[in-house]
């Protein structure tokens, strides 16, 4: 039975269920039976069939049901950039409780073309400086903003203001102070804010935080990561500080960041970072090549980690306990990310490599938005935790630059309750 579901769904299922049953025992013909109760209930209805295997067979698994799409919670996406149109706008067609209703672009044409894709009708569209019009269209209860990372404060704010809550893509802003008035922008709209951290939402990762909570690999003592990849065009945004905020440690440095800290559930009291610049490279004229570092947590539990621009695309992560060890490689991946662990038993090292079932990162990341937007509830990667990053990449930087341990304050907790997501 999934989590995601209230009591009132369950209940709902069940009675189903029930309803069948009754109607085989009638001497009925086993006719699927949908059922009207999960809608009354507010949830979604499902289709519930007999059990037709052996009991010595698993007991095989039906799909959560979807909402229909009129009670989805409806998405505005603003830039049709490579991640919107390769993986987030195929993401929201799949998502269960979330729909695309408008598109946001500079560029009409393409914006036409993806709105006919995907359904939608011109009224649809928005440019930027139209964006605020967004406010009366009832069909955008959310506005993810997946533009390049300076325009993140400007759009979120706005979004705010036109009543919608936001659902922002790392990093979450180019400074902690762009980052404190997103925040204070949509608590003032009493709207929610989450920041699209994929992985805390990916299976295998969520796999990997379990046997970390479990404490599977004793206590935890180290973890290495590299997410580098090797960068082409020296036109691109990415490579513009003003657009970018950074090179490589605010883009691909951040999951390593952000990966250490929920996987230990600790916050790092000490930084240190080295960085190179190479000027000479057109690629590397406003931001830096390459960045290592490492945190320091209070447990004693440390991250060395290695962002670049300039080596071929590489994105682990490694987890030591004084028991253990367990990695991901790749771990930041789209997809075809494949955990490993390695555990003494009966006095060898055995290596386990594990089957979860793969599923859409993207879709879960965006349908946990949703459900805490029809629930009330906070999301998982609310604001405070693009925030705490953001204040670590600053003090990565400052530590690189005047070379010497930067010390950091703990904030409070940055998260929110866990994603109830189907196993
Ligand atoms: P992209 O360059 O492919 O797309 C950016 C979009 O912004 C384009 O449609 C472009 O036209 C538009 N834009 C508007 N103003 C612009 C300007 N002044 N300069 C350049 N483009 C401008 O970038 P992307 O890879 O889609 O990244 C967009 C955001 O998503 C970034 O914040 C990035 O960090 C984030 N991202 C996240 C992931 C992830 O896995 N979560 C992956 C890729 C990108």
């Amino acid at each position: 039975m999934p989590q995601d579901l209230s009591p009132s769904d369950r209940r709902a299922g069940r009675r189903t269920f029930l309803k069948y049953a009754g109607g085989i025992a009638a001497g009925m013909a086993p006719l699927v039976v949908a059922q009207a109760q999960g809608q009354a209930s507010g949830g979604p209805a499902r289709v519930d069939f007999p059990p037709d295997h052996a009991q010595s067979e698993a007991p095989e698994k039906m799909p959560e049901p979807s909402l229909p799409p009129s009670e989805r919670i409806g998405y505005a996406v603003v830039g049709l950039g490579r991640l919107t149109v390769g993986r987030l706008l195929p993401a929201l067609a799949k998502c269960k409780y979330s729909r695309l209703t408008a598109l946001v672009s500079g560029d009409r044409a393409k914006a036409q073309k993806l709105a006919q894709q995907y359904g939608l009708s011109e009224q649809s569209i928005y440019d930027y400086r139209s964006f605020d019009r967004i406010a009366d269209n009832p069909d955008v209860q959310v506005v993810y903003i997946v533009l390049p990372n300076s325009m993140h404060a400007e759009f979120t704010i706005r979004a705010a203001r036109a009543g919608k809550h936001v659902l922002c893509e790392k990093p979450m802003a180019n400074s902690v102070a762009e980052c404190r008035q997103m925040i204070e922008a949509c608590q003032q709209a009493r709207k929610k804010l989450m920041i699209a951290y994929r992985s805390q939402y990916e299976p295998l990762a969520r796999s990997l935080l379990k046997m970390a909570r479990e404490n599977r690999l004793g206590q935890l003592k180290e973890f290495i990561s590299a997410n580098s990849q090797n960068m082409g065009d020296p036109g691109q945004w990415r490579l513009k500080k003003a657009l970018a905020g950074g090179g490589p440690l605010p883009d691909v440095g951040i999951y390593c960041i952000n990966a250490a800290r929920f996987l230990s559930g600790e916050e790092p009291v000490e930084v240190l970072g080295s960085m190179r610049n190479n000027p000479a490279d057109p690629r590397f004229k406003e931001v830096e090549e390459s960045v290592q570092f490492t945190l320091r947590f209070p447990s004693g539990f440390s991250a060395t980690c290695s962002s670049g621009y300039n080596s071929h695309k590489s994105q682990f992560l490694r987890l030591q306990g004084t028991l253990g060890w367990a990695e991901l490689d790749p771990g930041y991946a789209y997809e075809g990310n494949r955990l490993r662990y390695g555990l003494l038993e009966n006095g060898r090292e055995v290596i386990h490599e594990p089957s979860i079932a793969a599923s859409d990162q993207f879709m879960l990341e965006i349908d946990h938005m949703s459900q805490c937007v029809r629930q009330d509830r906070q999301p998982h990667t609310p604001g405070e935790e693009g925030l705490q990053d953001q204040r670590i990449i600053e003090a990565i930087y400052a530590s690189a630059q005047a070379g010497r341990v930067i010390r950091l304050d703990t904030p409070g907790n940055t998260r929110g309750p866990e994603p109830q997501q189907e196993p």
